[in-house]
């Protein structure tokens, strides 16, 4: 059994849990401990378990806890080595791995696949989490699906897809327009239907859970993106992520 859960999902912090019965790994803590450990408290998930965080880039929202956490929990953090070099040393934790992107890491029984994305970071990585003939990815903060997000999309049988905003909420909205253009540009973030568009062209037939993520607090509206993903909704179970809560917690049965 694989349990995946969006521990914390958006622009104010982002943690994504994959595990099975005895272990678990973390791609990025950007919340604080405590608020982490609640919230896997929350979904009965048990912290004895993490055997590794993986950061996907330096930002705030994906990094500010993994100081603390590293530290309490005695975690390695794997990251790149330029993301490294441009995390705030306020975050950097107290254990650490570096890996080249394209590098396949082992933790654990996690196969834990790594590439670089379109972000305006310094080493922007993806991930694709293989364990038990299963594999999870966790796609957030991408500006476009280039090749290698289309094709590792293929090879999964969950996700965590960003869904980040609505065009016409973000054009119309109240972003200043520099802003904007960051947010739509290829190194901001997937939209609603950059998001459908790819995984109507690429997603595994077997895609059985969607977790819709990263979305927009002013750009977005959850119930819209759950709709946006109706074509979806009779073959895959299509889920809502959340700023202030964890999400529900999908089982992958093997
Ligand atoms: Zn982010
Ligand atoms: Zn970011």
């Amino acid at each position: 059994m694989i349990e995946i859960c969006a521990l914390a999902s958006g622009s104010n912090g982002n943690s994504y849990y994959i595990g099975n019965e005895t272990d678990a790994i973390l791609v990025d803590a950007g919340l604080s401990t405590r608020q982490l450990m609640q919230r896997f408290e929350s979904r009965r998930l048990d912290p004895r378990k993490l055997r590794g965080v993986f950061l996907s880039h330096e930002h705030s929202d994906h990094s500010r806890g993994l100081q603390v956490l590293s530290k309490r929990r005695h975690v390695t953090v794997w990251m790149s080595k330029h993301t490294y070099y441009a995390l705030s040393p306020a975050y950097r934790p107290m254990y650490v791995e570096l890996f080249e992107p394209g590098e396949a890491v082992a933790v654990g029984p996690f196969q834990v696949h790594t590439f670089l994305k379109n972000h305006d970071a310094a080493e922007p990585c993806s991930f694709r989490v293989e364990t038990g003939g299963r594999s999870i990815g966790v796609f957030t903060d991408i500006g476009q699906p280039c090749e290698m997000v289309r094709r590792e999309v293929n090879r999964c049988h969950a996700l965590f897809l960003e869904t980040n905003y609505d065009e016409k909420m973000l054009w119309e909205g109240p972003y200043p327009w520099p802003l904007k253009k960051r947010v739509a540009s290829d190194v901001g973030h997937l939209s609603n239907m950059q998001a459908l568009e790819l995984l109507q062209k690429e997603a595994h037939p077997e895609l059985e859970c969607l977790f819709l993520s990263h979305l927009s607090r002013e750009n977005n509206v959850p119930s819209l993106a759950f709709s946006v993903f109706e074509p979806f909704h009779s073959k895959t179970e299509v889920k809502l992520t959340s700023r202030v809560e964890a999400s529900e917690v999908y089982r992958m049965s093997l």
